[in-house]
């Protein structure tokens, strides 16, 4: 039973969702301690809590594996990244040995762009200086091929050397005064441009002359498109498409990027109709190329996402990146790589990062669904001179393998959808009051620790693809700043509460349309109740407070459940002035300085403007914050920010679960459909390097208890623990799983069978 004691150390942001929320807030005060004692309707005989669960959705009709394409089978990846020195050094049998014994069903070998590997013709495909005629590549393509692992042909034609610039200058990226652009690590290679013919004709000539030479299964690019931005060049073709970053040339580059890919797929399939091509990706929400155009096309999305970096230092990077693609992808292939040399700012890209930091990274990437692809740059005799990475992923990888059933993913259990927003994430360039190209990574990355420090459990949904059947299944939809938004999106929006979906957004969403016109007033301005009385403004000090327009009410509104002894909130630090509404619960208290202290104090203490807008509906709820409340979260780790977001949050979702992980510790909850049941991941985070840096060692968190309402007349077999490498007692009681996994080290898997 919740007690006080449980309340002090979830309530710290660790689960605080796993618990009935009005008995987690009436633990506030002593007198509704005793109430909260009391049993409930929602407490079982047995005495355990029993959250309210949405019932999981019938299963879904068996796969014909027969019918699916070859990839769709593929469950780890391998990839030595070749050096020009290789061909001198590199133990070719022991190279593929290696991965052959870690149970890699497909290698990438390196064809290349930049330097050739085998001994090609393409005239300014350079040969590497160690090759001397040694057809490098296909010797490692017989390796491959005779331990059975299929092979990925990898390119690169993001870089070229002088002598092509000098045959052919209209393939260089230029800058604004007509220079090369080069590499900023090798100024003997420039960059090529991606709208010039050295896309055209050079790539496709090297695809050809290994489809002439080699029996490999796929092409690949590497460093094309570019991932996480977009490109700026100046040469003579780019200076006539619309400018750079606007949502135009976002458009020409869209356009450029999938007449390539289909391109080089049909080149691909000129030796073999199931070949195929794909590309580097990743960048997760800043995704360069529109995610749903993609979705349509690849057949593999790779995602390019090898581990943490400065400018994302938070260790969900990779599920983050899982949740992107099971928003695009309806089930077709994504794997991510996980590098195993130190990645990040100051890198160190030959040598094997903390194997705690690389595991997480492996862990993430089977708890979103997306297949296990490990890296390591080679050298000397290919493996490195630094072979600690070896172990880590031939273990990690043959320990997957003795559970490929239980971690090939169908659909995702979630009753939440966050909007991700892709071109507001590419090309808003944050509020009039503060510019910044980081404002939407903030408020990304603010909301999405929101989500896990409550155990919700949700999706991202792409802003092209809210149609009404991909909706359906989530009660609540968030709209976390999604400032562009097209007329038929907002009506997609309007539609999906007038079915009875609730939402929560706030700030600028809708402002702009999806050319990122302005527009007098959000799109979504009637749904949500609101009219602006002005642009976005900040305050000069103090963030915004927000008062409690009720403080010591017997009973508060559910959102303000929690807080006391206070009239004051604390606020975002930008925010949309409104126009009043009736009976706000919050509302502004106007900007003040924090310096000096004599000064300390609003200039008059009350406004009519309010700091949150609510509305109820038949079965919708709506909540829209003007202030930009997940960034300003994300900013500060303000608690009560957070507490406000999980009481709103649970508010419009009318605190459903769908699958409903109680117990202790800061964890990623991933859950899944599966064809032998049901799956669900379990990331343990409570650790000192969650935000930064890499992780050093395990914090182990004990007892987590899964509640789940299966649908009619499934039964379940067993209950798996993976890790721990053993079945755990459950209960089924009118159709409600109920289990315990006893503890969690880094990760761990509940693997479901069910008959
Ligand atoms: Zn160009």
């Amino acid at each position: 039973m919740l007690n006080r004691r449980n309340f002090l150390k979830t309530g710290l942001g660790t689960g605080v969702a796993a618990i009935p929320m009005a008995a987690v807030l009436g633990a506030l005060d002593p007198a509704s301690m005793l109430a909260a004692e009391q049993p409930s309707p929602q407490q079982s005989v047995g005495g355990a809590s029993t959250p309210k669960l949405t019932p999981l959705p019938p299963r879904m009709a068996a796969l014909n594996r027969a019918t699916e394409p070859w990839q769709q089978s593929i469950r780890r990846v391998g990839q030595s990244n070749m050096t020009e020195h290789d061909p001198a050094v590199m133990n070719i049998e022991e190279w593929a040995d290696y991965w052959h014994s870690a149970e890699a069903d497909i290698v990438f070998i390196s064809v290349t762009g930049i330097l050739a590997f085998y001994p090609s013709r393409v005239p300014f495909h350079r040969h590497g200086k160690y090759l001397h005629g040694r057809d490098f590549f296909g010797e490692c393509v017989a390796a491959a091929r005779k331990r059975s692992m299929h092979v990925v042909a990898r390119m690169s034609p993001d870089l070229n050397w002088g002598d092509a610039l000098e045959a052919h200058p209209e393939w260089a990226m230029r800058n604004k005064d007509g220079s090369v652009q080069f590499c900023s690590q090798e100024p003997r290679l420039f960059k090529t441009c991606m709208f010039s013919t050295y896309m055209d004709d050079y790539v496709p000539a090297i695809m050809r002359e290994v489809n002439s030479l080699y029996d490999v299964d796929c092409f690949y690019t590497n460093g094309w498109p570019p991932i996480g931005s977009l490109p700026e060049c100046h040469c003579a073709i780019c200076s006539n498409l619309p400018a750079a970053g606007t949502p135009a040339y976002w458009q020409a580059f869209n356009d450029r990027v999938f007449e390539l890919w289909r391109k080089y797929d049909a080149i691909a399939k000129e030796k073999k109709p199931d070949s195929f091509f794909f590309a580097n990706l990743g960048g997760n929400v800043r995704c360069g190329p529109n995610l749903d155009r993609l979705g349509k096309l690849a057949v593999w999305f790779q995602a390019d996402n090898q581990g943490r970096t400065y400018n994302d230092p938070a260790v969900w990077g990779c599920t983050l990146q899982g949740r992107v693609c099971n928003a695009v992808l309806d089930g077709k292939f994504a794997a991510n790589v996980t590098g195993a040399y130190s990645t990040g700012e100051v890198g160190w890209r030959n040598g094997s990062k903390t194997p705690e930091e690389a595991i997480m990274w492996l862990n993430e990437t089977l708890a979103s669904g997306m297949v296990p692809y490990y890296h390591f740059v080679g050298s000397e005799d290919g493996l490195g001179e630094d072979r600690r990475w070896q172990k880590v992923g031939s273990d990690y990888f043959r320990w997957t393998a003795k559970h490929d059933a239980h971690f090939t993913t169908r659909r995702s259990l979630a009753n939440i959808g966050v909007i991700i927003g892709q071109s507001t994430q590419l090309l808003y360039p944050g509020p009039a009051t503060a510019r910044s190209r980081a404002y939407m990574h903030e408020t990304t990355q603010g909301i999405y620790d929101a989500l896990l420090k409550g155990r919700f459990a949700f999706d991202f949904v792409h802003e092209d693809r809210l149609e009404p059947e991909r909706l359906t299944k989530y009660r609540a939809l968030l709209l976390p700043n999604i400032a562009m938004l097209s007329d038929l999106q907002c009506k997609q929006i309007r539609d999906y509460v007038r079915s009875g979906g609730s939402i929560m957004a706030s700030f600028e969403t809708g402002l702009y349309d999806e050319n990122l016109h302005r527009r007098p007033q959000s799109g979504l301005a009637d749904l949500l109740g609101i009219q602006n009385a002005g642009d976005a403004i900040g305050t000069n000090g103090n963030a915004y407070y927000a008062r409690i327009e009720s403080p010591d009410s017997a009973s508060p509104h559910p959102i303000l459940e929690g807080f006391t002894h206070t009239n004051w909130l604390p606020g975002a630090q930008n925010r949309i002035p409104l126009k009043p509404v009736q009976n706000p619960i919050l509302t502004v208290v106007p900007g003040f300085v924090s310096y000096p202290p004599e000064l300390a104090y609003p200039p008059f203490p009350h406004t009519d403007q309010p700091a949150v807008v609510l509305a109820e509906t038949a079965s919708s709820r709506i909540a829209y914050f003007p202030g930009d409340i997940e960034r300003t979260y994300w900013l500060t780790g303000h608690g009560d920010l957070l507490h406000l977001l999980h009481n709103t949050i649970r508010w419009i979702t009318r605190d459903e679960s769908i699958v409903h992980v109680e117990g202790e510790g800061f964890i990623e909850t991933l859950s899944w459909e599966t064809t032998p049941g049901y799956a669900i991941h379990l990331l343990n985070y409570t650790n000192p390097n969650a935000h930064h840096c890499w992780l050093q060692s395990i914090y182990p968190l004990g007892p987590q208890t899964v509640h789940m309402k299966l649908p009619q007349g499934v039964r379940v077999k067993s209950v798996e623990i993976l890790k721990a490498g053993k079945t755990v007692p459950f209960q089924l009681d009118n159709q409600t799983l109920r289990f315990t996994i006893p503890r969690v080290e880094d990760y761990e898997v509940a693997a479901i069978t069910v008959t």
